[in-house]
C-alpha cells in the first residue's frame, strides 16, 4: 500500500472560511490523525471562491481548485447545504445565501420557515436532507479530484430549537433521536452528519 501523493506534501489547505464548518473539521481531522498539517484557507489570506457551479460537486471542485491555485498546496473543499424536496431541492447550493446575504443564518432560517408555510398541511412532516460534498485536489489543475459525499436525512421543524451548531441546525429535526441537530454536541453530530459521513468515506479512501 503506497501513501496517496497529496499526503507527501505534508500540508493540506481546508478551503472554507465558514466558522461552523471549521469547528467540526477540527475535530474530524483530529480523529484521522494524518501526518499532514491541515491549514484553513483563512490562515493563508485566501478569500472565498466565486461559486458559480450548478451542483454541490461542481462548487466543491471550484473551491478546492481556487485554494490549491493560490496556496500551491493540495486542497480539500466542502460544499454543503440543506435540500428540501417539496421546494424542488432548495435551498440546495444556495443554502449560505438563501435570503440574500451570504452567511446570514437567522435570515436564511426565517426564509426557509416562510417558504414552507404553504406546505404545512394537516400536521404532515416535511422531509429535508443535509448534503456534504468534499472535493480533494492534489493541485489546482488536478484532472482527477477525489469526491466524498454524505447525505443526512431528517425533517424541517416549524420553529428553531437548540443552540449548538450553525446554519440550519436549529431547524433540522432527527425523529429517531428526538432532538434537533442544534441540540447535539459537535462530537454527536460528527458521528452521524452529512459531513461526518463524507469524512468517513475520505478515511476509507486512505486505507486503499
Ligand atoms: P457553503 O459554504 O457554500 O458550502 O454553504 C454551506 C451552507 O449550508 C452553510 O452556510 C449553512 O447555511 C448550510 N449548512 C451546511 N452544512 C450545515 C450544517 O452542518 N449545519 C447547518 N447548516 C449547514
Amino acid at each position: 500500500m503506497s501513501a496517496p501523493t497529496w499526503l507527501e506534501h505534508g500540508s493540506l489547505v481546508l478551503a472554507s472560511n465558514n466558522k461552523g464548518k471549521l469547528a467540526e473539521f477540527e475535530k474530524l481531522f483530529q480523529q484521522l490523525d494524518l501526518p499532514v498539517q491541515v491549514i484553513p484557507q483563512g490562515q493563508l489570506q485566501i478569500e472565498d471562491a466565486i461559486e458559480d457551479g450548478l451542483s454541490f460537486v461542481e462548487n466543491a471542485i471550484i473551491k478546492a481548485r481556487h485554494a490549491a491555485r493560490i496556496s500551491g498546496k493540495p486542497a480539500m473543499a466542502d460544499d454543503s447545504g440543506i435540500c428540501v424536496p417539496v421546494l424542488g431541492g432548495a435551498p440546495g447550493i444556495y443554502s449560505a445565501r438563501y435570503a440574500g446575504d451570504h452567511g446570514n443564518d437567522q435570515a436564511n432560517n426565517e426564509k426557509l420557515l416562510a417558504d414552507l408555510i404553504p406546505f404545512r398541511k394537516d400536521g404532515e412532516t416535511i422531509e429535508g436532507m443535509f448534503v456534504c460534498v468534499l472535493a480533494l485536489v492534489t493541485h489546482a489543475d488536478d484532472p482527477l479530484p477525489q469526491i466524498f459525499q454524505g447525505v443526512w436525512k431528517g425533517q424541517i421543524l416549524e420553529e428553531i430549537r437548540g443552540a449548538n451548531g450553525f446554519g440550519y441546525d436549529p431547524l433540522f429535526w432527527l425523529p429517531e433521536l428526538g432532538k434537533s441537530s442544534a441540540e447535539l454536541s459537535k462530537e454527536e453530530k460528527n458521528l452521524i452528519s452529512h459531513r461526518g459521513q463524507a469524512m468517513q468515506l475520505f478515511r476509507q479512501s486512505l486505507a486503499k
